[in-house]
């Protein structure tokens, strides 16, 4: 793999790959990429002449080093390990990075299946929303070996501001599932909150502002708190997905013999909120429970 620039290949341009691949682009390295719904790919393609693929498989041919963002845990099965997946161009040399949600578990199974046949893997999720994959400030937390988190560590820097090598594989998506409990605590407070100014007849301008700047202040409060107070309820991260992340920390959780009850409230609203239709919506959506 040549040091400066290894040939990267991306596979899954939703609300958070689309921005990512723009900045890997953008700085320089060679990117193929393939969305199942390929005009998404085409639009990239267009926009910064990067090549297109047809499989994953096709991908990791003409890559050094694999991004894969897509959805769920059986998503990321799909892509490297079924019919025309990133399995079957495995070699040597070949470094595989899942940057998803998907759990632990899962990014062992995919890296033991991968180092059978020679193939390096790192798991590492992102924080940060869809406007820090845009920006490229994202929070990375990596989860691998030495020799494979350097190989990712230039592109890693070209879609983050913070890398962090949390240890193992597996670690990446453990420390991204603290990562979720928090930050969902974190929108309860703030719906919570803001529900209070609502109904208390509050400006909630001047609430929003002067919250910010004091101890209550937090990434919810500043980027979801404003969405909020417009209804503006687009989404950066899905509902759906976050309902997915905290099914995968109670799980987790549960497999260690800990309870998170401000967790299982939290899933139970924004179950609530998807039982209504609004899965798609961004995770601020919550707000409608209260
Ligand atoms: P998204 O907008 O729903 O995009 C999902 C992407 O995965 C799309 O490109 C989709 O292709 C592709 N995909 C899904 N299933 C696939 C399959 N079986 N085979 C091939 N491609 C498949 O989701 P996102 O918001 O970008 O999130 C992606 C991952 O990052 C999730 O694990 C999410 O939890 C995590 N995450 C999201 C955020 C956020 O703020 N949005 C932040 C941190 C982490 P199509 O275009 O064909 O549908």
């Amino acid at each position: 793999m040549a040091n400066e620039r290894p040939r990267i290949g991306f596979i899954g341009l939703g609300l958070m790959g689309m921005g990512m691949a723009r900045n890997v682009a953008k700085a320089g390295f060679p990117l193929t990429v393939f969305n199942r719904t390929r005009a998404r790919a085409e639009a990239l393609a267009g926009e910064t002449g990067c090549a297109l693929a047809d499989t994953p498989r096709a991908v990791a041919e003409a890559s050094d080093v694999v991004i894969t963002m897509v959805s769920d845990v059986p998503d990321v099965e799909q892509v490297y390990l079924q019919g025309g997946g990133i399995r079957e161009a495995a070699r040597p040399g070949l470094t595989c990075v899942d940057m998803g949600t998907v759990g632990a578990d899962a990014a062992r199974r995919v890296a033991a299946a991968l180092a059978e046949k020679g193939v390096a893997f790192v798991d590492a999720p992102v924080s940060g929303g869809s406007w820090g994959a845009e920006q490229g400030t994202l929070s990375i937390m990596a989860g691998g070996d030495e020799a494979a988190f350097a190989a990712c560590l230039p592109v890693f820097e070209a879609m983050g501001k913070k890398i962090v090598h949390c240890g193992p594989v597996g670690m990446g998506q453990t420390t991204k599932l603290v990562n979720q409990i928090v930050g969902a605590l974190n929108l309860e407070a703030v719906c919570e909150g803001l529900r209070f100014a609502q109904q208390s007849g509050a400006n909630v301008e001047a609430v929003l502002d002067a919250v910010g700047a004091g101890a209550a202040g937090s990434w919810s409060w500043s980027n979801l708190g404003p969405r909020i107070a417009r209804e503006d309820f687009a989404p950066g991260f899905k509902i759906d997905h976050q309902i997915k992340d905290l099914r995968l920390a109670l799980e987790a959780a549960e497999s260690m013999g800990l309870k998170l009850p401000g967790t299982r409230l939290v899933l139970e609203h924004l179950r609530t909120v998807q039982a209504a239709g609004g899965g798609e919506q961004g995770t601020q959506a919550m707000i409608t429970v209260l």
